[in-house]
Formats: C-alpha cells, sequence, structure tokens
C-alpha cells in the first residue's frame, strides 16, 4: 500500500483498477536505468503517466508494475511526486511484460472488476482517451486504443518482400488497453499454462469468442523507446502546454521566440572539411562523431533553444554508433521537425564561424542554399558571415574552429490535439 485505499465511493467497491506496467529493462535507451525513470520536462515519464490515470475519473486505483528489485525505490520516489491520489500499490513483475502484468493482477483489489493495462513508458497518454476505453470495455469486454496505421507495410522474408498488406485494414495497437478483469485474468492464466507468449494483452483474448473494441487513440501518445522519442515527447508537451496557456489567456499566437548555439570541433587531417553543408577544399577537416559540420550544429542548438527543446547532444549523443558518420543535415532537419511538432517555425537564423583558415566567403551562397533548403526558409534568411581571430588562441593557431549562431521562431497557431476522437470500426 502506498497512499491507503481510497475513500470508498458511497457504498461502491472499487470498480476499475489501472495497471502500469513500468518493468522493462529499457535496453534500447541505453540509460542504465529504468527507462520510466528519467526526466521528461522536468518529472520522470512515470510521473507524466501517473498524473494522467489520477486526472482520469473512471479510475479509482492505480497499481504499478517495475521490477522487483526496483520496488522499495519506486514506492519511496512515488511517494514523494505531487499530486496523485490513486496509486496504492507498487509490486515487482517478472522477466516479461506478460509475467509482470500477471503478477499485477494477482495484486489488485478484490472489488476491481475492470482492469486498464498501460504502459509506463507512454507518458503522452490523455485521461480522455482512457475514459473512452474504459467505457468500450465495460461495453465489449475488451477494448483498445489504437490508430490508423500511416505507413505501408510490408510483410518481409529473408531480405525480400513477401507481400504488401491492406494499408486500410492496418491499425497500430497502443494502450491504455481495458478488460473486464475475469476475461484478461482467465486469458493470461491460460497463456501462462500453454507458454504462450504475445506482445500485447488484447492479443490473448482476440480469437477467443471475445470481440476486442477498437477505440481510436492518439498518434501522439507515442511509447519512450530511444533517447530521441524522449527530444520529440518534449516537443509535444511543449505545444500542450503552450497551447494550454493560450487558452487561458485568450493569446492566439504569432510571438516571436529567439535562440542561442555554440559549438567548436578541432582540425584534423585525414578527414574532409564541411561547413554549411557544403564541402570545402582544405587540407584538413573537423573532427566529430558526424560530419562535424560546426556551422549546423550550432544553428541546430540555436532553433532548439528558441524552442526550449534542449540541444543536440541529446538529440544524437556521441555514443550512439548509429549516428557515426551521419550528415549534419540530418540533424538540421530533426531540429526543424522537433520545432514544427511543437509549434514553431523557423524564421530566420545567423551564424558566425570563427576560423583563422580557409576563406569561406565564395561558399557562402551554397551553404545558403543548402541550409534554406533544409529550413524551408528563403535564402535571404539565412545570413552565414565569418571572422579570425587575428592569430590568438587555439582558433588562431589552427587547432580548431568554433560558430556561433542565433536563430528566431514563430510561435504558430496549433490545433487542440493530434488524434482523433471517433470510435474505430
Ligand atoms: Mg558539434
Amino acid at each position: 500500500m502506498l497512499h491507503g485505499r481510497p475513500e470508498p465511493r458511497g457504498c461502491e467497491l472499487v470498480s476499475v483498477c489501472a495497471l502500469i506496467a513500468a518493468a522493462g529493462s529499457g535496453r534500447r535507451m541505453g540509460a542504465g536505468v529504468n527507462k520510466t525513470l528519467l526526466p521528461l520536462r522536468g518529472r520522470p515519464v512515470l510521473h507524466h503517466t501517473l498524473l494522467a490515470f489520477d486526472a482520469c475519473e473512471d479510475v479509482d486505483e492505480v497499481a504499478v508494475i517495475v521490477p522487483p528489485q526496483e520496488a522499495d525505490l519506486a514506492r519511496e520516489l512515488i511517494r514523494g511526486w505531487g499530486g496523485l491520489s490513486k496509486v496504492n500499490r507498487v509490486a515487482g513483475g517478472g522477466k516479461t511484460r506478460q509475467e509482470s502484468v500477471l503478477l499485477g493482477l494477482d495484486c489488485l483489489d478484490p472489488g476491481c472488476d475492470i482492469v486498464v493495462v498501460h504502459d509506463g513508458a507512454r507518458p503522452l497518454v490523455r485521461p480522455a482517451t482512457i475514459s473512452r476505453v474504459i467505457e468500450a470495455a465495460r461495453e465489449h469486454g475488451a477494448a483498445l486504443a489504437a490508430v490508423p496505421t500511416t505507413d505501408t507495410v510490408k510483410v518481409v522474408r529473408h531480405g525480400y518482400v513477401a507481400e504488401t498488406l491492406d494499408r486500410d485494414l492496418l491499425w497500430a495497437a497502443t494502450t491504455p488497453q481495458a478488460f473486464r478483469r475475469e476475461i484478461l485474468e482467465t486469458r493470461h492464466r491460460m497463456a501462462a499454462r500453454e507458454g504462450r507468449v504475445v506482445t500485447d494483452d488484447a492479443a490473448l483474448v482476440e480469437g477467443t469468442g471475445i470481440a476486442v473494441k477498437v477505440v481510436c487513440g492518439e498518434y501522439d501518445n507515442i511509447k519512450i523507446t530511444t533517447p530521441e522519442d524522449l527530444v520529440i515527447a518534449e516537443a509535444l508537451l511543449a505545444a500542450r502546454s503552450r497551447l494550454a496557456g493560450r487558452e487561458a489567456s485568450g493569446l492566439r499566437g504569432g510571438g516571436i521566440r529567439v535562440g542561442v548555439g555554440f559549438d567548436v570541433h578541432r582540425l584534423v587531417e585525414g578527414r574532409p572539411l564541411v561547413l554549411g553543408g557544403v564541402n570545402i577544399p582544405f587540407e584538413s577537416g573537423l573532427k566529430g562523431h558526424s560530419d562535424a559540420d560546426v556551422i549546423i550544429h550550432a544553428i541546430a542548438d540555436a532553433i532548439l533553444g528558441a524552442c526550449a527543446l534542449g540541444d543536440i547532444g541529446r538529440l544524437f549523443p556521441d555514443d550512439d554508433p548509429t549516428h557515426a558518420g551521419v550528415s549534419s543535415k540530418v540533424i538540421l532537419e530533426k531540429a526543424r521537425n522537433l520545432a514544427e511538432m511543437a509549434g514553431f517555425s523557423v524564421s530566420n537564423v545567423d551564424a558566425v564561424l570563427i576560423a583563422e583558415r580557409p576563406k569561406i566567403s565564395k561558399f557562402v551562397p551554397g551553404m545558403q542554399r543548402a541550409l534554406a533548403d533544409i529550413l524551408g526558409i528563403p535564402e535571404g534568411s539565412v545570413s552565414i558571415k565569418a571572422t579570425t581571430t587575428e592569430g590568438m588562441g587555439f582558433i588562431g593557431s589552427g587547432v580548431g574552429m568554433a560558430c556561433y549562431a542565433s536563430c528566431s521562431v514563430v510561435d504558430q497557431p496549433l490545433a487542440s490535439s493530434t488524434g482523433g476522437s471517433t470510435d474505430g470500426s
């Protein structure tokens, strides 16, 4: 028990319990800690998730399933988090998600008759979505939130396309998923006996004579799996909080914000020199995990800064081998996408390269074209300048180059939700 039993509503027994699965190892996150405890806009991912369930008036109790060795720590942490009144159990999970949900079912209140299962790593779930799934489960016995697939999905065997699936029939399953308790318990115990392994709870109920109702979820109810997902989640939360602020104040956007960026790279022999997206003939090049384009790095940081979305070190960690040698144009494009996801559009950028040699003036028009193209703004809104340090310091002696950049973004009017709200059929 954590906060003690909630007050019964009249003489009713508790009827809707949420099971939050937060026992995953988070290997793809590579953070060495439970990924649901990583910070997201000032509070742990799991805290965001629990706040959504606490705010859902159809949920009576919340149980959290964590790795067994983290149960004491999680209890302690959750007790210290604000705004939670419904979390009353923290239990140790099993080796797989399926095992964890089964262990979670064992610790639920006997009076619970609807169980909502949700991934702790989906912090952007909306209380209204949880309510819709619960309502559908009350009526149909089993329901899940899903979104129509936007990608074309191929069946691939041995590296070759075997089949293209009909996209009109494809939905991507998310959580929350809700079930009448006896249905979920029976199927989980049956699967455990048979050694049947599935990747979501609805799969245990499908094909057993009980139809699983599909409720339209939201595209922004993303699962935090990689470090990049955390940055995307921050952009989405930033957009939501600005929207809420605007609704409260009656403002409609159109404000201008500015950000600054700064970067330094060392010059080494045997590397190409890439500046502002352009290859420059020179005797040495900048050293870095990516192509080390110091101008683009400073500009990308200025864009993220204008939107208060952190920095490119989080987007492209230099210990991630998948980013080795990546073109910095990809970094810039990602920064633009994140800014737009958060409701901003880049208005102009200005950069000043600090380098003793080479002279870059004849390459500047090419850089302006390349960067304007990626940012979707006119070439006249991209400014690239250069200066030396007159022979002084590490730049003057040719050890490295640096770049300062600034960026302004315009605050765009926002839609109130990225997902639909009608039932899927
Ligand atoms: Mg850099």
